[in-house]
């Protein structure tokens, strides 16, 4: 170790230091300090690689006690980090930017090593995880106040200040990218934070704190605790020195985090959750020209990260009239393009496997059609070496009222359903619970509004996957969350605004 770095960036390199220094120690890093927890004999929870089933680092389930030494350093921080100036704080932000990019390949490599992803995948994630703070960055630059004269007497203005301390909370598919996406703007707007990673995949967060002290970002501003939800998690949340929560996870955890948070009114709340995505193909988007971008976006909104981002488009419906074309063109290409080990990841831990593995034993129970795939090896117990490799399925003749077209599998499982008219096609994909992406493959110009302004979801993607822009809104309908993030949306989650009318005397 170098500075607090694990110094080797490549895949063997890493392996080799696992197998002869046995399982990495992550530490907190409260207080600008790398630390222990208080109590002598914390309890860890073992990280797993999933690539190949091995235990590989002891992850702190902090207690409540350290989550609130953390939050206290978090609230000493706040009035000197929100009246430091924004040019300031874009430094700082700017900086870790930089040294994000400095240190791409090793952050990738351990990435990597912790969730399962392909090399490839988490060096795209590491680079807009840089965006995120080289974007926040720039737009605190430019937060001077917009004022307007109202009439000749009353000068009206718009003053907003930081919210306070923020508990800032994200899942296991994409650590660094997300964990960033709500670090950056909150450091950007003037707020502290502590921060916590999901327990399955905490190494890139511990990396980025290392990351924090090279940028002397001043102790306290930001902070990162690892543990679980039920131990660490809702201490964080319910603590009434927590000013806001902006969290990115399942519904379920949302759910409770609204509930934990009810009595506390004030309490800034950004819940970022699960989805369901439809993806739309119509006749036309089969046409020639169109046809090999028409499946090879359905295909990558179906697998990319092994259908690990909550963006995944996992019900595909499809015109009658192209539906056998479509599949087996789908099929076809899916079965060349998407390796596993290769292009297609491990699913992140052990306890995903068996979650994505029931709903394939559930398919074969209700005797749909395996285009592509099957039901994997049962993997019995944590000592299960081999890694979580799930093969990219595809699954034909599903009712619409299965599971498999309701529930978020969260995996490398995607469903095709014909359909007979535009108005089934949106019907259909608005038949869910969540309401967070949808894709829309058409030639068609009047369909691309007509169908694209009924869908029910916060991002609507025609003829492309996976296009962010970082200031427009973020988030989603129905049970897919509340609030949004991006550019303004952000400031909206990390400040308090007061209008304020000035007389001309
Ligand atoms: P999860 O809800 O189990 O956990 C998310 C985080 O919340 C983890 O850090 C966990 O430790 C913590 N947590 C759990 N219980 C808690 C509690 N009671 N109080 C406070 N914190 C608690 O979700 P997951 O399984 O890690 O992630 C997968 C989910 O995330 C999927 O549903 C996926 O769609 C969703 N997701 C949504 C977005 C989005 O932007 N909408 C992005 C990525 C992932």
């Amino acid at each position: 170790r170098k500075d607090g770095i694990w110094s080797c960036n490549t895949l063997e390199k890493a392996a080799s230091l696992i197998q002869s220094h046995g399982p990495l120690h992550l530490l907190n890093y409260v207080q600008g300090e790398f630390q222990t927890t208080s109590s002598t004999k914390p309890p860890y929870i073992d990280s797993y690689e999933p690539k190949t089933g091995t235990a590989y680092a002891k992850v702190p389930c902090t207690q409540p006690d350290d989550v609130e030494a953390a939050i206290r350093a978090a609230k000493l921080a706040f009035p000197g980090w929100s009246k430091t100036p924004c040019a300031e704080r874009s430094r700082y932000l700017r900086r870790v930017s930089e040294l994000i990019q400095e240190h791409r390949e090793l952050l990738a490599v351990w990435e990597s090593i912790d969730q399962g992803k392909t090399i490839e995948r988490a060096r795209i994630e590491v680079d807009r995880a840089a965006a995120n703070f080289s974007y926040f960055s720039t737009f605190i630059l430019h937060e001077q106040t917009a004022a307007r004269m109202v009439d000749s007497a009353w000068l009206t203005y718009e003053h907003r200040s930081p919210a306070g301390v923020f508990a800032l909370i994200s899942p296991w598919n994409m650590p660094l990218y997300l964990l960033t996406w709500k670090i950056a703007p909150c450091l950007a707007f003037g707020c502290t934070a502590v921060a916590k990673p999901s327990e399955v995949t905490s190494m890139s967060a511990f990396l980025l704190s290392s990351l924090f002290k090279k940028a002397n970002i001043p102790a306290g501003v930001i902070n990162i605790v690892f543990g679980d939800g039920p131990t660490t998690g809702s201490t964080l949340v319910a603590s009434s020195l927590i000013n806001g929560v902006s969290f990115t996870g399942s519904t379920a955890t949302g759910i409770n985090i609204r509930r934990m948070v009810a009595a506390q009114i004030n309490k800034h709340l950004s819940l970022e959750l699960g989805g369901k995505n439809p993806t739309l193909v119509f006749s036309d988007a089969m046409s020639n020209g169109h046809r090999d971008r028409t499946i090879s976006v359905a295909a990558s909104a179906a697998f990319e990260n092994q259908g690990e981002i909550c963006l995944c488009g996992s019900r595909i419906y499809v015109e009658r009239a192209v539906y056998d074309e479509f599949v087996q063109s789908f099929t076809d290409y899916v079965s060349q393009k998407y390796t596993l080990g290769k292009t297609v990841g491990a699913v992140a831990s052990l306890q995903h496997y068996a979650k994505v593995r029931s709903y394939l034993q559930l398919a074969t129970d209700e005797g749909v059609t395996f285009k592509l795939g099957g039901v994997p090896d049962a993997l019995d117990n944590v000592d299960s070496t081999g890694g979580y490799w799930i093969a990219p399925t595809i699954l034909t003749n599903v009712a619409p009222t299965s599971a498999l077209q309701k529930d978020e599998i969260f995996g490398p499982v995607v469903t095709i359903t014909p359909v007979d008219s535009e108005e089934e096609a949106v019907g259909l994909a608005n038949d869910s619970e969540y309401g967070l992406a949808a894709v829309l493959l058409t030639a068609d110009g009047g369909r691309m509004r007509r169908v694209g302004e009924q869908l029910e979801a916060g991002l609507v993607w025609v003829n492309g996957w996976l296009v962010r822009e970082l200031g427009t809104p973020f988030g989603g309908m129905k049970s897919s969350g509340v609030g949004r993030e991006g550019g303004e949306y952000s400031r909206d989650v990390f400040t308090v605004v007061r209008t304020v009318h000035l007389p001309a005397y």
